[in-house]
């Protein structure tokens, strides 16, 4: 019958719009997408600055220990290199040369403590104002492509608007019970409701459907559904794919 293949091609027609207003949607969704990607980037990179900086101040407050104790230390020094002076036995004598070698040791450590802590804490700040600046910069470009696909979505919803009211006109020539039954596969079969069958398969789900319904389809006078994927089918010979 004819009608069945008049309904077929207003379906085709339909499904044609519909894919193209789905790709409009995906190419604005895909955009907003990378941006999320991009501001996950900026955020990591913000957050390990912020992690940096916790640990900046502890080897800062460790490195004033260290100089603290330096200093203490420096003043007994002098305590005691005065005191050496006014020593009255040579057992004292030694004993207290001894010490103050001791001390001369450890602050010869605490010196060189202190310098490796300036050294540790000056490359944590180079990495944190790397990483500062890469955010901000990063920032900068993702305000700039926020700006791109804002434009670009709402360029887009012009076209969408204009498609649809296509759409609009194409819906009220189709069947309603077919147009219920097209719209249910679209949703639940990725935007396609209705395929081609070539030589025998389904081209929604490449299964094989039986010769007999095969046979069926290509006389062309019934609405027929494939039995694996429900999609409605159409017989559409090899040379028509290519
Ligand atoms: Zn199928």
């Amino acid at each position: 019958m004819e009608d069945v293949q008049k309904e077929l091609n207003k379906l085709l027609e339909l499904q044609d719009i519909d894919l193209r207003i789905r790709a409009l949607d995906e190419q604005s969704i895909d955009g907003y997408a990378q941006l999320d990607v991009e501001q996950e980037g900026i955020d990591a990179n913000i957050a390990e600055a912020e992690d940096l900086k916790e640990r900046l101040e502890v080897v800062g407050k460790e490195k004033r220990d260290v100089e603290y104790e330096l200093e203490d230390e420096t003043i007994r020094l002098k305590d005691r290199q005065a005191k050496l002076m006014n020593v009255q036995t040579n057992r004292e004598y030694q004993s207290l040369l001894k010490e103050i070698e001791h001390t001369k040791g450890d602050n010869k450590r605490r010196f060189e403590e202190i310098e490796r802590y300036t050294e540790i804490a000056e490359a944590m700040q180079q990495k944190i104002i790397a990483l500062e600046t890469e955010a901000a910069e990063g920032a900068v470009a993702l305000a700039e492509e926020k700006a791109k696909i804002d434009a670009l979505t709402s360029k887009l919803e012009k076209q969408k608007t204009k498609i649809d009211k296509t759409r609009g006109a194409k819906v009220k020539k189709v069947t309603g019970s077919i147009y219920k039954r097209y719209e249910q596969l679209r949703e639940r079969r990725n935007g396609i409701a209705i395929v081609g069958v070539t030589e025998g398969v389904c081209q929604g789900c490449y299964m094989t459907i039986p010769p007999q319904q095969f046979n069926e389809l290509m006389k062309g006078d019934q609405l027929h559904t494939c039995p694996t994927c429900q999609r409605m089918m159409f017989h559409m010979p090899q040379s028509e794919e290519e």
